[in-house]
């Protein structure tokens, strides 16, 4: 039975490092607490009958190995780690991990066997069970989502989420919605979408500061697809001028003058 819990560690009372939370059998989702780096970036870890998969590796501010070690403890699973893209805040434990998928779109692409980046779609299974590998790129030019055909669950990373969108590639950022938002209208059914930060408060429209490392009244991390659907609209009217778009449950945000590769938020906050 899938399943979230009622409030993620938003920051607010003691705790340990992560939270992991086991969303089905096959299914992990881990917050790195915001109280080790104010990103608190989610990771995933899905299983398949061969191949465990980790999506990110979070800020580098804790020790995640050992939280994943001992979630595979006694799976006989290859481990894969790769990422949902390559900013700070989610490669920054890689040196934890003996093996890791590089972080340029060359690399990306390599590993799950693209050709025509970014426009080609290709599956990755884990045995018994399929990924859609989706590039979308515009946060970050390396960045893919990941459909889960057995969960029904797509991993959008930083491109969808409810908080602050920065698009770093507006006309990349557009182009990979609209992909995205196609990759469902063709009949991949989307129970929900899943991104890997926090943001928005539960008031509509509302996010935290910049930076907080407190998230009291957190909006919840699940988007319903319809979201996505909304993402893709307000970005089709915006046209191919950037512009900030506040709405209930994400805000799109143009970053005009990248200046470090440090952080999703670069250029917008001075990140560690
Ligand atoms: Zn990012």
């Amino acid at each position: 039975m899938a399943s979230f819990p009622r409030q993620w560690d938003d920051g607010t009372t003691d705790g340990p490092d992560h939270h992991v939370h086991w969303y089905d059998e096959r299914t992990a989702i881990i917050r790195q607490s915001l109280r080790t780096n104010f990103e608190g970036p989610f990771i995933y870890l899905l299983l398949g009958s061969e191949r465990a998969l980790l999506l990110d590796t979070g800020t580098g501010h804790t020790d995640l190995r050992a939280v994943v070690d001992e979630l595979l403890e006694g799976r006989d699973l290859e481990l894969v780690v790769a990422h949902t893209h390559g900013h700070g805040d989610h490669v920054g434990g890689d040196a934890q991990f003996d093996a890791v998928v590089g972080r340029s779109a060359a690399d990306v692409a390599e590993y799950f066997g693209i050709t025509s980046w970014p426009e080609q779609l290709v599956q990755f299974d884990l045995g018994e069970r399929v990924l859609d590998v989706i590039p979308i790129p515009g946060h970050h030019p390396a960045h893919v989502a990941f459909y889960d055909r057995e969960t029904r669950l797509l991993l959008t990373g930083d491109s969808l989420y409810p908080g602050r969108l920065y698009v770093f590639d507006w006309p990349a950022f557009r182009q990979s919605v609209e992909r995205l938002a196609g990759f469902v209208a063709a009949g991949n059914p989307v129970e929900l979408v899943l991104g890997t930060h926090i943001e928005m408060t539960r008031q509509p429209g509302v996010d935290f500061d910049l930076g907080a490392d407190r998230h009291p009244g957190e909006h919840e991390l699940q988007l319903d697809p319809a979201v996505l659907t909304e993402l893709a609209e307000v970005l089709s009217e915006a046209g191919p001028e950037p512009r900030r778009i506040v709405r209930d449950h994400f805000i799109v945000y143009p970053v005009e003058t990248p200046t470090r590769e440090t952080s999703h938020t670069q250029g917008a906050v001075q990140a560690d």
